[in-house]
């Protein structure tokens, strides 16, 4: 049975190191400052915003919550984005995703200010991630599977980790962070031939389609990491990854649970980049 790699765990060490620095930060006379835009309120959006707040909250970064009506036209958005963007006293701007469809995603990520966007969804954000260039804010989510292979020390260098999924938020950027770190990278997506074997082919195996306990013991290379990054429900309403924990688990050498996974450290990562927005917002 592999061994459960636990997001939890990875928060709880991280945690105190972040309030250590948010600390630094208010004793210096600033007060690191978050702002989540999202359009009305839907329980995904809401639920992702309490754990925000609780992190936040653990580690002194102040929390506001600018809610657009869920019919507002990019115009609204990106006046608010706009607004945020000049007021000094916010250093983190993260805007729930997926948008509405009628939004123009592109303005919206054209907007943001590259020094706020602590969720990197602009170009510029995004260029760094390709760059391998540490000074930029990658997504939280790709972040959070980095912070958890390195807290549990697993070598990434020479290894063959196949990502599964390639959108822009996870799949892709996940694939870059593990390039970075010198993993052999492959990435699969709908249309991939034969998805199983070429999971198979992963030392290092990083599941994020969204498609409920889709990747089963077959997909696994015996003894191979897998990262669930997959949030889903199941057909009782049960929390989910996109990874079958009971047949992938005896097959995995490590592996990550939903809930209590990636999803666990997703939130400490956007706490790390606001702080870090908060002090080279003064340095
Ligand atoms: P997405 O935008 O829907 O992208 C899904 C990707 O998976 C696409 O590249 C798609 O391929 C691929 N895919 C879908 N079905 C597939 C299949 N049957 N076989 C092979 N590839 C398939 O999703 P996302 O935003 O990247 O999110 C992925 C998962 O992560 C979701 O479960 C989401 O809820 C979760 N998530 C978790 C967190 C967290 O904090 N843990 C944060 C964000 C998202 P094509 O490109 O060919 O369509």
């Amino acid at each position: 049975m592999g061994e459960t790699l636990s997001g939890k765990k990875v928060a709880g060490e991280v945690i105190p190191e972040l309030a250590a620095e948010g600390k630094k930060l208010l004793d210096r006379g600033i007060q690191p400052k978050l702002v989540i835009i999202r359009f009305g309120a839907n329980p995904d959006d809401l639920f992702y915003e309490k754990g925000a707040r609780k992190t936040c909250g653990q580690v002194g970064i102040a929390v506001d919550t600018r809610e657009l009506a869920p019919d507002a036209d990019t115009a609204a958005l990106l006046k608010v984005v706009g607004e945020l963007n000049d007021d000094a006293s916010v250093h983190g701007i993260l805007m729930m995703q997926p948008f509405p469809k009628h939004i123009d995603i592109q303005a919206v990520r054209n907007k943001i200010a590259p020094a706020k966007d602590v969720d990197g969804m602009s170009p510029f954000n995004e260029a760094k991630v390709y760059e391998n260039d540490p000074t930029g804010f990658p997504p939280c989510t790709p972040t959070a599977v980095m912070e958890i292979l390195k807290n549990y020390k697993i070598e990434l260098k020479g290894k063959n980790a196949v990502v599964l999924g390639r959108s822009m938020v996870v799949g892709k950027p996940a694939a870059m962070l593990l390039l970075g770190e010198h993993a052999t990278v492959s990435i699969c997506h709908s249309r991939t031939a034969d998805l199983a074997a070429a999971a198979r082919q992963g030392d290092i195996l990083v599941a994020a389609i969204g498609r409920a306990r889709m990747i089963t013991g077959h997909y696994i290379k015996p003894g191979a990491v897998v990262i669930d990054v997959g949030i889903n429900v199941d057909k009782d309403g049960k929390m989910c990854g996109d990874v079958d924990f009971e047949s992938a688990a005896p097959v995995a050498g490590m592996i990550t649970p939903v809930p209590g996974g990636v999803g666990s450290v997703t939130t400490t990562v956007l706490a790390k980049h606001v702080l870090r927005a908060a002090a080279q917002a003064k340095a």
